[in-house]
């Protein structure tokens, strides 16, 4: 690979570390190191409601507990809208976006209707029955003079033709990286998450829109990140051929579980790093519980820092 390799822990600041999110920075971190490349840590800080500044700067701090080093550049997404707002401007001339003001309860009622068991995309969550697909500008005008605020959708079927088109009929795929070295070619399925959200009400980007976009501008070569977020990429490579954005490998990394073989969150209670801090863990105790010997070979460990 001509390109120098670029790497990247990109956690959102709604909640301390735990973890899950150390296994996945070091996971980053080894397969910077492994491929003599850069490794940076970008905020992603969209959600603005849920972003609390002692949550930035913890996470510099715990990776600093855990002995990791990066890059010191930071990116944060908070503070990038006009570069967002070029993207999907982008999307916008090619007509693939359309405003969507519905509701995540209008969304549930439309879908079950009937007693209709509602598709799902990857996630679990509902995938959008197109309730505002076609709605007249005269509608979407009075509806902002009004107040409201929509969300920006994308056509998925006219998306994916536009790709297929662009790239002369073969499939949309991603490269998977796994710990062997060997690199598995996947089909992407963006279909499965319908018309998803590419800016949100609250922000001219949704996390698809702000990762692919980020991916590209700071170079990175090599996406690393949790198992859970796999089928997302299937959205990410749509949205990288139209905007005709680099093509990063990706390699998802497996999850940490809790005693209920549930992911860890902070949702279901995983204790933070700050938490094992004041209760005396030390970095290295970290290190060892994110560490699994079976499955060590997985995560590209390399002999020293
Ligand atoms: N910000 C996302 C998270 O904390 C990760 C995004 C990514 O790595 O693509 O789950």
């Amino acid at each position: 690979m001509s390109e120098l390799p670029v790497l990247r822990f990109a956690p959102s600041p709604n909640g301390y570390l735990h973890l899950g999110h150390a296994l996945s920075a070091r996971v980053g971190r080894q397969l910077a190191q492994k491929l003599r490349g850069k490794f940076l840590v970008r905020i992603e800080d969209i959600d603005q409601g849920r972003t609390r500044e002692a949550f930035v700067s913890a996470i510099f701090e715990d990776l600093e507990w855990l002995g990791l080093t990066w890059d010191p550049r930071i990116l944060r997404q908070s503070q990038e809208t006009p570069i967002y707002q070029r993207a999907a401007a982008h999307l916008h001339k090619l007509n693939l976006l359309y405003p969507c003001f519905a509701t995540r309860s209008e969304i549930a009622i439309t879908a079950t209707a009937g007693g209709r068991d509602p598709q799902r995309d990857p996630d679990g969550a509902i995938v959008y029955p197109g309730l505002h697909r076609g709605m007249q500008q005269q509608e979407v005008e009075r509806r902002i003079t009004a107040g409201e605020q929509p969300a920006m959708r994308i056509r998925m079927d006219a998306a994916m033709e536009l790709a297929t088109k662009r790239l002369g009929g073969r499939p949309l795929t991603f490269r998977e990286l796994h710990p062997n070295g060997e690199i598995e070619t996947i089909e992407a399925q963006p279909h499965r998450w319908g018309d998803a959200i590419i800016q949100r009400k609250d922000f001219p980007a949704s996390y698809h829109l702000a990762v692919v976009v980020d991916d590209a501008r700071q170079g990175i070569t090599h996406v690393t990140r949790g198992q859970d977020l796999f089928a997302a990429t299937d959205i990410h490579r749509l949205l990288q051929v139209l905007l005709d954005l680099p093509e990063p490998i990706y390699h998802h990394h497996r999850l940490l579980v809790d005693a209920n073989g549930n992911k860890l969150s902070k949702s279901s209670g995983a204790r933070s790093l700050r938490d094992l801090r004041n209760t005396g863990w030390t970095p290295a105790q970290v290190l060892e519980a994110i560490n699994d010997t079976h499955q060590n070979s997985r995560d590209f460990p390399v002999s020293s820092r």
